[in-house]
């Protein structure tokens, strides 16, 4: 009788994976995680009105993402739905907002990349498209490459149907005066150094951030991270920053985590930070947490190289280090945790 019953039960379960796989299902965590961007804010210069401005931009991009997940949709669609609200945004330094280079323009980068299939997508340079994050998921999906730029890269654009807009699309008062001000200070110590590339080097941190991007877990456990910016203010001979490049300013790998970082371009790009988290994370054993907070506030700091990423892995953990005065960030997760802010001590 016994055994009759236990062959019953037995029968029923392994007629029932339905059941299994909803419950399965229902307790897949998901999460997301954005940045608009660390370096130099003044605390005493932040206004409460500045800081709404700010929280209410990083929170409106972060619940789109989230609600997509929420719905069940990809991390790959809630990243970039999150970072092209970031880019419509004058705040930050991509897309409109974008900062100016030496000549007076804005050349964009962008890139992302799904965690699953490890397929990437990366855009440099462009000066025409609309979503720079946009180009990056098209050149992933319809190209054969993973990186277009300068002109190329515009006319792929164009062929894919993208929005293309005039270069003066992407002006904004604050970012022109910041150029005036980086110019005057690049002629002075020009003057004094006698070397342009010396003088950019003295062009302070304010002058280097704002980027965006966007890191996910989606419901069928996939990771994704994108990377979308201007660039550094007053950059000049084609300057490419690491936001574009796969390893140094986004990575994402199902077998560790999703990174996407913001700072001093040229020492993620020398340190290929995202990738070096990642790595971390899968060779050392270390958890996320441990694992960025080394590369950021050890190796980068010892080489002098400042600002901070966001990151995720497929538990759904998030961590947001930064070894500047401040990171504009926001989360939300499907345990409840939410968060926005953009000094160390926001809570
Ligand atoms: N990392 C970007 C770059 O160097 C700048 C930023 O994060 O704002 O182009």
């Amino acid at each position: 009788m016994k055994n009759k019953l236990f062959l019953v039960l037995a029968l029923t379960l392994s007629t029932s994976p339905l059941w299994l796989v909803n419950k399965a299902q229902a307790q897949q965590a998901f999460a997301i995680a954005i940045h608009g961007g660390a370096g130099t804010i003044d605390k005493s210069k932040m206004t409460q009105e500045k800081r709404q401005a700010y929280e209410s931009a990083l929170k409106k991009a972060r619940d789109t993402g989230y609600a997509l997940l929420a719905d069940g949709k990809s991390s790959q669609a809630a990243v970039i739905a999150a970072i092209q609200i970031l880019e419509d945004s004058p705040l930050f330094n991509a897309g409109k907002g974008a900062v100016y280079t030496f000549d007076g323009e804005h050349e964009l980068d962008a890139s992302i990349m799904n965690g699953k299939t490890l397929n990437a997508g990366a855009v440099s340079g462009v000066k025409t498209v609309k979503s720079p994050i946009a180009l990056a998921e098209a050149i992933m999906e319809e190209s054969v490459h993973v990186m277009l730029s300068g002109e190329g890269a515009e006319v792929f654009a164009n062929q894919q149907g993208l929005t293309l807009v005039e270069n003066s699309y992407f002006n904004t008062d604050a970012r022109f005066q910041s150029l005036l001000k980086a110019k005057k200070q690049l002629a002075e110590q020009e003057k004094e150094l006698k070397d342009f590339q010396a003088a950019h080097q003295t062009l302070d941190n304010e002058y280097k951030f704002g980027t965006v991007g966007a890191v996910a877990l989606d419901k069928s456990g996939t990771i994704s991270a994108g990377t979308s910016t201007g660039g550094m203010t007053a950059k000049r001979f084609g300057r490419i920053g690491d936001a574009p490049i796969i390893g140094a300013g986004t990575y994402a790998n199902n077998d560790s985590c999703a990174v996407s970082a913001t700072g001093h371009g040229e020492y993620f790009i020398r340190y290929h930070v995202a990738a070096d988290i990642c790595a971390r994370m899968q060779y050392q054993g270390l958890s996320l947490e441990k694992s960025a907070d080394v590369v950021i506030n050890d190796v980068l700091v010892k080489a002098g190289g400042s600002g901070g990423v966001i990151a995720i892995d497929t538990q759904g953990n998030i961590t947001m280090p930064f070894n500047s005065s401040g990171m504009y960030r926001a989360s939300k997760s499907s345990n409840g945790n939410e968060f926005v802010g953009i000094f160390k001590d926001d809570k």
